[in-house]
């Protein structure tokens, strides 16, 4: 896999601050810079990748660690529910080519999303 140059290679590596939540040796969490909830907390695999596009079975194993992961993030919040979003691709949305799961809850949330 190439260079990690995005925004979220340069928070696992240290070079930029962010709020972090949880971390273990596979993924961290942490709070959305511009949160759309009151509960917005973005959690990221540490191994590079850019979607789940451009996911293979290596990844299997931590992709099932990062849903889990999400889940514990929402419970450590006190969420009862929450909604689990990951945009792959820029034609819907993603902004930052590494691929993060959206952790969104502490409202009512409406379906469809736009
Ligand atoms: P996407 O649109 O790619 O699914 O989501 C990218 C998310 O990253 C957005 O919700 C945006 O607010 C968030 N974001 C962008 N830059 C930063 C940053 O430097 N720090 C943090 N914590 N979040 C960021």
């Amino acid at each position: 896999m190439s260079e990690n140059n995005t925004i979220f290679g340069k928070i696992i590596r240290g070079e930029l601050p962010a709020d972090v939540v949880h971390e273990d040796d596979h993924v961290m969490a942490f709070r959305d810079i511009n949160p759309a909830a009151p509960t917005h907390i973005l959690v990221i695999p540490k191994r590079y990748i850019v979607n789940t596009l451009t996911a293979d079975s290596d990844d299997k194993e931590l992709l099932g660690h990062l849903v889990l992961a999400c889940a514990e993030v929402a419970r450590k919040e006190g969420l009862d529910g929450y909604r689990l979003v990951i945009n792959n691709g820029e034609s819907a949305g993603q902004t930052v080519f590494h691929l993060h799961a959206h952790v969104i809850g502490g409202r009512s949330l409406s379906w469809p999303p736009g």
